[in-house]
């Protein structure tokens, strides 16, 4: 029954979703690594051409910094014998039925964040923002009076690596699924349910990490040196560090809130998790951003939604997205090379958190004519629905594409990202993961 056309490499996501038509077929998938190297040249003509860059990154981009996906970052020998996934570790219920199981994922998780490099796409996107703002004094003004950079970055990772060796500063970056840098207070103690006294934010210090066994990948507590009720009165006035006391303590693993002393948990967002909250200001400051885009798309009466749908003002030139001939030389298309260009720059965004996909997908619905989605993924990286001009599909890693992208930008024959094609894997049964009583088989 299975056709050569319509295979699919399967893919397994959480809660058993089906991925559908974003996977490319086999036959699809080898098109479009064989392209892969003209997509580069279009991303880098797009570049080249970009009034404001809006990057949005996910799992697939920090990967290439050697930090584990959704899928493998509890893959970790001690996790896989006590049978816990990502999804059973990322929920706070562990602060009052194990809090050695929760500190020793998350200390990992802190620890392994802190000891990776980020890759040189962070710098290499730097100077393209660098570039750009050099480059366009166009609507530059817009953008100064708002005080924002042109270039911002939509990251759901939690590694706080953008903002590493003072990369990009928070005025350009919204990590809106926190960062294990950041904690705050989980409400452990209080009655009923677990309800935070507070929304402040806690920063680790830079000397800290919790003492987590390797074997069992468990952090527990130094029982002995729990404070007691007198010793309690040592907690400092609020706005001390809760992890430098913690450690005074002589019990690293379990910081506790200043105020009401409920176990701290990082400021994450967890599944089913209705006490995250976001920084305050970084929602609106993106909020500002997309504004200062939409006042210079109304400056230079670009077409708004699909209605206005018009090929001949796109803002790379009507022929854009032709797969052979000149890349972006139209010269006879009207009204492109004056008008606003947004690009959109999604690296390894999968489909088990797809915010950023759906993200990046928003601008280009509004802006048909004069936004260009890049959609860089070594599994994903299709823009269904969309025209030829508006997408760019690059079936790679991020890293080896935004290298390519930028030593074609730098007149330099780029290295040809070499993504495999999948081998098609055998349909494994369908086997429902237990998730209950998942607990009863540790230790
Ligand atoms: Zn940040
Ligand atoms: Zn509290």
């Amino acid at each position: 029954m299975a056709s050569a056309t319509t295979d699919r490499p399967l893919h397994d996501l959480l809660f058993g979703r089906d991925p559908g038509e974003a996977v490319p077929t086999h036959a699809h998938a080898r098109e479009l690594i064989a392209n892969v190297p003209h997509e580069c040249e279009r991303l880098a003509a797009l570049l080249r051409r970009a009034d404001a860059i809006l990057v949005g990154t996910g799992a697939g981009w920090s990967a290439d910094s050697g930090l584990a996906t959704y899928k493998d970052v509890a893959d970790v020998p001690a996790l896989r014998a006590v049978d816990l996934s990502y999804y059973d570790l990322c929920q706070t219920r562990w602060l009052r039925e194990d809090p050695a199981v929760y500190y020793g994922f998350w200390g990992y998780c802190l620890s392994s964040y802190r000891r990776a490099t980020p890759h040189e796409g962070y710098r290499i996107v730097k100077k393209w923002s660098e570039d750009l703002c050099n480059r366009t004094p166009r609507f530059r003004e817009r953008f100064a009076a708002a005080k924002l950079s042109p270039v911002f970055i939509y990251s759901s990772n939690v590694d706080a690596h953008w903002h590493r060796d003072g990369l990009f500063t928070e005025d350009a970056t919204f990590e809106f699924h926190g960062t294990c840098e950041d904690w705050c207070c989980s409400g452990s103690e209080a009655e009923g349910r677990m309800s935070p006294c507070c929304q402040d934010i806690w920063p680790v210090p830079a000397d800290f990490h919790f003492v987590i066994d390797e074997k069992t990948m468990r952090a527990e507590s130094k029982e002995s040196a729990e404070p007691n009720e007198s010793s309690a009165s040592e907690m400092p006035e609020h706005g001390g560090c809760p992890f430098s006391l913690a450690q005074k303590l002589g019990n690293p693993n379990r910081p506790r809130c200043p105020r009401c002393r409920s176990l701290l948990r990082p400021r994450v967002l967890h599944f089913g998790d209705g006490k995250f909250f976001e920084r305050e200001g970084e929602r609106e400051r993106f909020e500002r951003w997309a504004e200062c885009v939409f006042d210079c798309m109304t400056l230079c009466s670009a077409p708004l939604g699909d209605g206005e749908k018009d090929p001949a003002k796109h803002v790379l030139g009507a022929s854009a997205g032709a797969s052979s001939g000149d890349i972006y030389e139209d010269k006879g298309a009207k009204g492109g090379e004056e008008a606003f260009c947004l690009a959109v720059l999604e690296f390894g965004c999968g489909l088990n958190v797809p915010s950023v996909r759906r993200e990046s997908e928003r601008h280009l619905d509004m802006y048909p004519e004069n936004c260009v989605l890049v959609r860089v993924n070594p599994d994903f990286p299709l823009v269904l629905e969309k025209e030829p001009r508006q997408r760019i599909e690059i079936m790679a890693g991020a890293l080896e594409a935004v290298r390519a992208a930028d030593a074609l930008l730098r007149g330099k024959e780029p290295e040809v990202p070499k993504a495999k094609p999948r081998e098609p894997l055998p349909k494994p049964e369908a086997k429902p993961r237990a998730r209950s009583g998942s607990r009863a088989k540790k230790g």
